[in-house]
């Protein structure tokens, strides 16, 4: 845990700390990574979603086909298989 200069007083603060034990200023490394997590989270999250909706796609389409080629053919029993 290596120890940087906190940018209101120039004290020592720990790089993990939320804000500068001497004057309370928040921690700007901390700031940062904090925004680059959220950052990380956030494309992880949209990936995610995007795969979903790539998954669902596809079952709406394979969906879609199965109902598409039984509308064709007549429901008649007689005339089962017949296209219309
Ligand atoms: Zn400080």
């Amino acid at each position: 845990m290596p120890l940087i200069q906190c940018h209101e007083c120039s004290g020592q603060v720990s790089d993990h700390a939320r804000t500068c034990p001497k004057c309370g200023a928040p921690v700007i490394a901390t700031i940062k990574r904090r925004q680059k997590q959220m950052r990380v989270a956030l494309v992880v999250r949209l990936s995610f979603a995007l795969v979903i909706g790539i998954v669902l796609w596809f079952f709406c389409i394979i969906c879609f086909s199965k109902y598409w080629h039984r509308s064709k053919t007549c429901s008649n029993p007689i005339h089962k298989g017949v296209p219309v």
